[in-house]
């Protein structure tokens, strides 16, 4: 015959945490916290297996089952001098359910299992609280009625509330004793009346009813539910925990409270959390009265708060975790009901991490998995103070982090004029384009009512750091009015205050308060082990001087994985340049104004490079369609026209030429290059004249240029025949060498199907994710914001696709691409340099398919640099020989 039930009590228990397979969580880890001597309320756990049988024998509880319990209880009993039904010393039990997996609130629970009429008596004159008796008394009733007499709960809430409305009580807790004593009597009658039976006073009917219904609630509706979604399978049922129950309400004595064994807020070495005196559980978080803080209790009770101390320094070391545990006090005796890893902020998180590695507690690799990468976004931008009012009257796509309050402006030349008044403005847009970067760069936080998490505004204020909502389809943005309305009807008017959450995508009316980026010197220290680690390198995607600064000296990142060129021709000294080359009818007039723009391309390019000294910059040739350098409204073009000194026609003939049906689909990437090859030519000489510059200085460069979308290799070939002869002829002109490479980014589903014939040509990939997602899915990555929502609602799409990599999609051609490509040129250098290379499981996915870095916008280096570490580790964890496998070409060639 197979063991029933596992005792835990009297320092010692028959389980332990290994044991969660039949004793559950909760089982396994009562028996393990008195294994270490805790004061635990003495129990038992009934073995899952016996859920098995108990299913198996046609819903029979199991031969001798009943015997151990009897015996069992007993041995509680003699532990906590009381008696189950004895109304002198009365013993209450809680009958609680727990599987090996977590399910919770799925399954069932019974507590102050034991009362009667005769033992509430017993309890009221023992305790000397009548009231709190009672009390107990309609809970059990309710609790077990529902449970295991399956009536419904709004039968009782019926009774609650009729005799509150008697007594004109506002709350539970306004009912007087006589009015508990008074509606036990009317539950007792209205079991009666459904079940034709009288509600059982014998406990031991009670225990047994209790555990056959905790059984049955493992087959409920809710837990099959639960199971399947969650994929839980293969588990033998549900363990019956059944422990002494004890009362922090007993009198002066007695008492209740929570605590951490350290601080979960700031991170400090020191006990935190509070208590109250005479007191139920339930009495420290309602509020209604002020909990005291821990600290109190050692002059109040200074040997209990010793053993507390001493207790929770204990569990911390066993647990090797900051532990949150629940403590009653019941007649001057301790006991722990719970312990668990408690939760922190990130701030603390890091601080934790670093100084239990100092204490010898965790080594630095379990250090380095104990912070969330995305928690460091908070580390590094202002978040909203936790608490502060919120009138959210909108929700939008969470694009970029950060907490931004400012007054609405609708445009980007509204927002620079603004911000020179000394204003602080949030940007409101249906989205942005890249004549808006100045404005957006001025602002406080951006908010558009269009576009996803790889739309410009999206991708352009992660760069920059800056606070942005995207893809806000509660808002409507009326630019004539200068005015949104919200779906709720609210109309915010430009110079109204609002305050918007890039965190969690809400936009608030007013100023909400917020608190500064937190500065510890545990993060630096953590980085320090985190880069140790790592095997990925960390670039950044930056096409400014200041912020390739910004993202070396500040966020250590180890080279650019992306300049986007085009984001260089939008300052007004550039732009009347660009359209002159595009409305240029020769190709000596285009060639006249590239060579305009070749200085101020080689001047950004030199910064770049003394910037990144001695790490690899990554320079994309132009990408977008020419189109988008033109204005569409008739009102710019005359200005356009007028500073072109051409008629307005001429623009808007070329506008009209240049308009495509698809534009994402059209005329761009190194489609441009290959129709007008003398942009290729200039943007290639603009980098290797600043290169030659730039070493010439002692800088040491390392130019990799980079062809966009990229489809077939006859454009690969095309594309790099015009960047070689530019470069060949500049290093002639010079009379230097310079080791350089030319590459591709995969944007394409193409060009990871024939990624072995493009690798033939160049030199590294880079995986486009933003556009790979875009052509893979058919989902354009500026519209997805008017379904997403509905689709992450509906579990259409398990996450947004632009923002966590598509691994069992797109994942298969970036796999594909990188096996093939690797296939045809071994040490072909791989990374990646869409909006994913930011996103820890996309960060974690690249690591294991062997990529060489990944590139993200400045403010997630650190975050992908802890990510990238996470992800040797669990690497380490789980394959431990596959890990030597998966090695990258280490050392691509950079030399043609
Ligand atoms: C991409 O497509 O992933 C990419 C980085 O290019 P862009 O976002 O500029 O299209
Ligand atoms: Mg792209």
């Amino acid at each position: 015959m197979k063991k029933c039930c596992y005792y835990f009590g009297g320092g010692k228990s028959e389980g332990n945490a290994a044991m969660k397979e039949i004793l559950g969580g909760k089982g396994a880890n009562l028996a393990e916290m008195t294994n270490l001597g805790l004061p635990v309320p003495p129990g038992f756990t009934i073995s899952a297996e016996m859920c098995d049988v108990y299913y198996k024998n046609n819903r029979k509880l199991p031969a001798g089952l009943e015997k151990e319990m009897d015996a069992y209880v007993a041995k509680i009993e003699r532990e906590m001098t009381a008696r189950l039904g004895d109304a002198e010393k009365p013993l209450l039990l809680s009958v609680r359910s727990g599987a090996a997996v977590s399910m919770p609130g799925m399954m069932d629970t019974v507590l102050n299992l034991g009362l009667s009429e005769k033992v509430v008596e017993g309890l009221a004159k023992k305790t000397n609280n009548p009231r709190f008796a009672w009390d107990a008394y309609r809970r059990f009733i309710q609790m077990f009625s529902n449970v295991v007499l399956g009536m419904e709960h709004h039968d009782f809430e019926h009774e609650l509330s009729t005799v509150k409305k008697e007594v004109g009580a506002n709350f539970d807790t306004d009912l007087k004793q006589d009015d508990l004593r008074n509606l036990v009597r009317r539950y007792l009658t209205l079991v009666k009346e459904k079940t034709g039976r009288n509600f059982p006073s014998d406990p031991k009917e009670q225990l047994i009813r209790s555990v056959k219904a905790v059984f049955a609630s493992w087959n409920n509706k809710r837990a099959i539910t639960y199971r399947k979604i969650n994929n839980i399978t293969g588990l033998l049922g549900t363990a019956v925990s059944v422990q002494a129950m004890v009362f922090g309400n007993m009198g002066a004595d007695s008492g209740t409270g929570v605590l951490f064994t350290r601080n979960p807020i700031t991170g400090a070495r020191e006990i935190y959390g509070d208590y109250l005196m005479n007191a139920q559980g339930e009495d420290v978080v309602a509020g209604i009265r002020t909990p005291k803080h821990i600290a109190d209790l050692a002059t109040k009770m200074p040997e209990i708060y010793a053993q507390i101390e001493k207790i929770l320094n204990g569990l911390e070391k066993h647990y090797r975790d900051v532990q949150d545990v629940e403590f009653t006090i019941q007649e001057g005796r301790l006991f722990i009901l719970q312990t668990r890893n408690g939760k922190r902020t990130p701030s603390a998180a890091v601080i934790i991490a670093v100084d239990m590695v100092n204490e010898k507690m965790i080594s630095r690799e379990e250090a380095v998995m104990r912070v969330k990468p995305g928690d460091l976004d908070n580390l590094l931008h202002p978040t909203f103070k936790p608490g502060a009012k919120r009138k959210v009257i909108a929700k939008g796509i969470n694009a970029s982090p950060g907490a931004a309050v400012g007054q609405v402006v609708f445009s980007a030349d509204d927002a620079e004029a603004w911000a020179k008044e000394g204003k602080k403005v949030i940007l409101v847009r249906q989205e942005t384009s890249p004549e808006d970067v100045g404005g957006m760069h001025v602002a406080q936080g951006i908010l558009t009512s269009t576009g996803g998490k790889a739309s410009h505004a999206a991708l352009v204020a992660r760069g920059m750091g800056r606070c942005c909502v995207v893809g806000c389809g509660d808002i409507e943005v009326d630019y004539t009015k200068r005015q949104f309305t919200a779906k709720g009807g609210v109309v915010v008017k430009q110079g109204d205050f609002i305050s918007v959450d890039g965190g969690s995508g809400e936009v608030m009316l007013g100023k909400v308060e917020t608190m500064e980026a937190t500065n510890i010197t545990q993060y630096d220290t953590l980085m320090k082990w985190v880069d140790g680690i790592r095997r990925l390198k960390v670039r950044t995607n930056a096409d400014t001087i200041h912020d390739a600064e910004v993202a070396r000296k500040r966020f250590a990142a180890e080279g650019i994985g992306l300049c986007r060129t085009e984001h260089m021709f939008f300052a007004p000294d550039r732009i009347t340049a660009m359209r002159e080359m595009i409305i240029a009818a020769t190709l000596e007039e285009r060639e006249k104004a590239l060579a305009k723009i070749l200085p101020m391309q080689r001047a950004d390019f030199l910064g770049i490079f003394k910037a990144m000294d001695g790490c690899p910059v990554t320079i994309r040739l132009l990408d977008p369609p020419l189109h988008e350098f033109l204005p569409q409204e008739e009102g710019a073009q005359r200005e356009v026209a007028e500073s072109l000194g051409v008629s307005v026609d001429v623009i808007k003939q070329k506008v009209n030429n240049l308009h495509e049906l698809n534009p994402m689909l059209g005329h761009r990437g190194c489609r441009l290059g290959i129709t007008y090859p003398e942009i290729n030519k200039m943007q290639a000489r603009a980098i290797m004249e600043a290169a030659c510059e730039a070493k010439k200085a002692g800088i040491k460069v390392m130019p990799e240029i980079m062809v966009p979308l990229t489809g077939t290799l006859a454009e690969m070939r095309e594309a790099k025949r015009h960047i070689v002869e530019s470069c060949k002829a500049v290093l002639r002109e010079k009379g230097m060498k310079l080791e350089y490479m030319v590459g591709t980014m995969i944007e394409l589903p193409r060009a990871a199907l024939v990624a072995d014939k493009i690798a033939t040509e160049a030199e590294f990939f880079s995986f486009g994710t933003n556009d790979l997602t875009q052509m893979t899915f058919g989902y354009s990555r500026d519209d997805i914001g008017s379904f997403l929502p509905e689709y992450l609602e509906k579990g259409i799409l398990p996450v947004d696709p632009f923002q966590s990599i598509d691994q069992e999609g797109v994942g298969q051609l970036i796999r594909m691409g990188i096996e093939k490509g690797r296939a045809a040129r071994p040490k072909l250098e791989v990374g990646i340099c869409g909006e994913h290379g930011g996103d820890p499981a996309s960060v974690k996915f690249c690591h294991r398919v062997g990529m060489d870095y990944v590139s993200c916008s400045p403010y997630r280096v650190p975050i992908a640099r802890l990510a990238a570490a996470q992800a040797v580790v669990e690497e380490r964890k789980t394959a431990p020989k596959k890990a030597k496998k998966a090695k990258p070409a280490r050392k691509a060639s950079r030399k043609r």
